[in-house]
């Protein structure tokens, strides 16, 4: 029963690894594959036997757009036409690709943003009315 601290592999669990700022994936215990966000079944071998696995956090923008017109929640953040966020797709050093906000770059000129520029994850907290903290993944050049 040494194991009964592992949460089990499930989104639910991933986001809340997120709120107190952990990137976490899962790690096919078989053949070593990677998968953020976790998977509970290896696609790669069939295996069922994963488990959680901390990510450095570090990797390359692979692909980014920015948005002028964004979810509610972006815009109720002052995110508008004239004050574009950018979203991007991050391929982690360890393999996975995952997403999240494009942060420390300048959103007005997209073509001063490149492909392949390293960058860090960087957990954004928003103030959420009734004094709550949401965490989202972000990721910024380093
Ligand atoms: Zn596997």
């Amino acid at each position: 029963m040494k194991m009964s601290e592992q949460k089990e592999i499930t989104i639910q669990n991933y986001l809340e690894y997120i709120q107190s700022k952990k990137l976490m994936g899962s790690k096919c215990k078989k053949c070593n594959a990677l998968y953020v966000p976790p998977r509970k079944l290896c696609t790669e071998c069939n295996s069922t036997e994963l488990e959680w696995i901390e990510m450095s956090g570090k990797g390359k923008i692979a692909a980014f757009s920015c948005i002028g017109v964004g979810t509610t929640f972006m815009v109720n953040k002052g995110y508008s036409m004239k004050k574009p966020y950018c979203f991007s797709v991050i391929k982690l050093n360890e393999g996975p690709m995952v997403s999240g906000q494009l942060i420390g770059v300048d959103e007005s000129k997209p073509e001063t943003i490149l492909i392949g520029t390293p960058v860090g994850v960087s957990f954004i907290e928003t103030e959420l009315k009734g004094g709550e903290t949401r965490i989202d993944l972000g990721f910024k050049p380093i």
